[in-house]
């Protein structure tokens, strides 16, 4: 059967090319005999894959050297925990963090955290269905809170920080899920950012997490579980226990596709391209309308509606029959959802937006 075009917001679509390597190799790594899945995580040739992966990543994403790249489990959502249970575990830590709420994940990280600490909501779009990113220029960041916390492209509701938020010297903590290696990342402007590897670069089951070293607590930790201490991964390279081998070697090809493709910058580019045929065209539909601000639009994930549940769930369906598949939108949001993340080929979209013209063609009165 013919690949279709996957629209899904995660897990998500992966290069052809990687994919293809993978299977060349799959039951024989590189004259080992065995499969990545088989082998040790503690035997030189896999040890040889994390290194690798981690020097790729580096240089892709420019990782100053005082930053520490743990490849996690658990997911972005154990993350929500790790974040508050570390940086408050810090000397001198207030125990209070602020965080802004642009959507469920951010919402999420946020009732997390506040299991744990202080934390406070210092600004929400929720009063629009989240679909706008509220002003950061001057919030009310509280003096002595230890972070400042966002999710910085809205997997649901297709919004992404175009500007990040004045956090009045405070440490900046960034969930980078559905935006990791879309483009460059301002990595010092961070103290911690982090993102599930299943939206834009990998297969489920891991995190990526890139952490200033200075924000590792490194004693005080006795309220903190073991395996959600940065300390205990950040000291064991990522080894402290099995981590999940075949999404870190199959991350580590897709570091060679991006480089193959020229690097952050080169992909920026051409996800831009990308959404700007589907932004245009819903400009100028009569049919089909986006759901975001116009100056907050993510370039990955682009929900949209036809204002008429019915007409939705047959484009839907259309699109399915068509090889387009994954466009049902969010329970939240309702209509469609197209992510875009690097894998997906400009073909996939303008496939989508022919299917859309033709939908439109068919149900105009
Ligand atoms: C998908 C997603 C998550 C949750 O990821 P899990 O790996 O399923 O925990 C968190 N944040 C954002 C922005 C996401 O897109």
């Amino acid at each position: 059967m013919a690949r279709v075009y996957n629209f899904s917001a995660g897990p998500a679509v992966l290069p052809e090319e990687v994919l293809s390597e993978c299977a060349s190799e799959m039951s024989d790594y590189r004259g080992s005999g065995q499969s990545v899945m088989e082998m040790s995580h503690r035997s030189a040739v896999f040890q040889a894959i994390l290194d690798e992966a981690e020097a790729d990543f580096r240089a892709l994403a420019a990782v100053p050297g005082n930053y520490k790249v743990l490849f996690l489990q658990g997911g972005a959502s154990q993350q929500f925990s790790a974040v508050a249970l570390n940086l408050c575990a810090l000397p001198g830590a207030a125990r209070k963090a602020d965080y802004i709420v642009t959507g469920q994940w951010a919402k999420k990280a946020y009732q997390e955290a506040a299991r744990f600490i202080d934390a406070q909501t210092i600004a929400s779009s929720a009063d629009e269905t989240f679909s706008y990113i509220p002003d950061c220029s001057d919030l009310p960041i509280r003096a002595d809170a230890d972070y400042v916390y966002i999710c910085e492209n809205n997997t649901i509701y297709g919004t992404v920080y175009h500007e990040l938020p004045n956090t009045k010297g405070k440490v900046l903590v960034s969930d980078v899920s559905s935006m990791l290696l879309s483009q460059p990342h301002d990595i010092g402007r961070y103290g911690v950012m982090y993102g599930g590897v299943q939206k834009n670069v990998g297969p489920a089951g891991l995190v990526i997490a890139v952490i200033r070293e200075d924000l590792i607590p490194q004693d005080d930790i006795a309220h903190c579980p073991t395996m959600l201490a940065w300390k205990t991964q950040a000291d064991a390279g990522s080894l402290y226990n099995t981590p999940n081998c075949w999404a870190i070697y199959v991350c580590g090809k897709v570091f060679k596709w991006l480089m193959r493709k020229g690097g952050l910058a080169a992909i920026r580019e051409c996800n831009e391209a990308k959404a700007r045929i589907l932004y245009d065209f819903l400009d100028e539909s009569e049919l089909f309308k986006g759901t975001v601000r116009a100056c907050d639009r993510s370039i990955m994930n682009v929900p949209f509606v036809t204002g008429d549940k019915e007409l939705d769930a047959a484009f839907v369906k259309a699109a399915d029959a068509a090889g387009l598949v994954n466009l049902k939108g969010h329970r939240s949001v309702g209509g469609m959802r197209a992510s875009l993340y690097n894998a997906m080929p400009v073909e996939g979209i303008e496939a989508l937006v022919a299917a859309m013209k033709g939908f439109e063609a068919r149900h105009k009165n």
